[in-house]
């Protein structure tokens, strides 16, 4: 992911190292190289257009500088403003004052929410926690089995709604919103102290599943909303992106599928149009394949 991004930026770069001085012309081309490569990565033009100027205009106040030439300040200032848009500081999970912490998972059918709460679990277990899974995607009937061979994977219970099936708890009831609802006093109950929520995935953004979403959330009062996306979806991200930051307002985004090969940028759009900060990064279809979203890493890795 972001191979060809960081390709056509670091040869944009290329072009003024040993220059002494950047002309205003210098910057004008640094500048358009700069947004054809985002462009060409599927930034969100917005993104691009708010990126671009500020780049500019820092890049046309530069002091001359002891310690850096102007193209390591150019570098420099990309380098901020790509944190900038990834959401600035690493952001943690906020746990609960008191357990159980409440993360419910949102997002499209086959972002990989369902894996997701595998590999969370498996992280959160890593840290000491003790996690319970709750099962409230209803709509597909394979849905729940599915979050169940990811919860045996992790080694983590899953309160699911169907009698009869092998988990560990069983409720009563075939409502979502019941089902969280239980799920979560399951928890405290039984002294879990994280409980993460998956709720009904669906294909595009659905006014009925964004209603269920969004009153699952006033039952459970979340403490993180994690909405999780495929980075490979291109530019439908941004504007999913912002249908569930409406729908069910969610605290931070996940971004799955980044050992893809596809272009990226969309999903680099995400926190920037949202306001919200990318937490998490999966990378794979192993549940180690997934870790803490570090926006300076990340932005140097796709300048490297
Ligand atoms: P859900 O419908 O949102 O629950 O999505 P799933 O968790 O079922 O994931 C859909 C597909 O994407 C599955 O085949 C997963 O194995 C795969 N998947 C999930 N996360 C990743 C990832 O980070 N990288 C790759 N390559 N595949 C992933």
């Amino acid at each position: 992911m972001f191979n060809s991004l960081s390709d056509r930026l670091t040869a944009t770069f290329k072009n003024l190292r040993g220059k002494g001085r950047l002309s205003e012309a210098d910057i004008d081309a640094t500048v358009r190289e700069i947004r054809r490569a985002l462009l060409d990565a599927d930034v969100a033009v917005s993104v691009v257009r708010a990126f671009t100027a500020s780049i500019k205009e820092r890049a046309l106040g530069l002091e001359v500088s002891q310690a850096l030439n102007p193209g390591q300040q150019i570098v420099k200032i990309v380098n901020e403003e790509l944190v900038g848009i990834l959401g600035g500081e690493t952001r943690r999970i906020r746990l609960a004052k008191n357990p159980p912490t409440v993360i419910m998972l949102a997002g499209l059918q086959g972002a990989g929410k369902t894996t997701l709460a595998g590999k969370l679990s498996t992280w959160l277990k890593g840290q000491g926690h003790s996690p319970l899974l709750v099962a409230c995607d209803l709509q597909r009937p394979n849905a729940v089995r599915q979050l169940q061979v990811n919860g045996e994977r992790a080694g983590v219970p899953v309160f699911a709604p169907h009698p009869g099936v092998s988990s560990e708890f069983e409720a009563a009831t075939g409502d979502p919103v019941a089902v969280a609802r239980q799920g979560v006093a399951e928890a405290r109950a039984r002294l879990h102290d994280v409980v993460i929520v998956d709720t009904a995935g669906r294909l595009g953004v659905d006014a009925e599943l964004m209603q269920q979403a969004a009153d699952i959330r006033a039952a459970i009062s979340p403490d993180e909303v994690l909405f999780v996306i495929d980075a490979m979806i291109g530019q439908d991200a941004v504007t999913t992106a912002l249908a569930f930051s409406e729908g069910v307002d969610f605290t931070g985004v996940v971004l799955t599928k980044l050992d893809g090969d596809a272009r990226g940028g969309a999903a680099l759009s995400v926190a920037s149009v949202t306001g919200k900060p990318v937490m998490f990064a999966s990378t794979g279809e192993g549940l180690k394949d997934f870790e803490l979203f570090h926006p300076d890493r990340m932005a140097s890795r796709i300048l490297d």
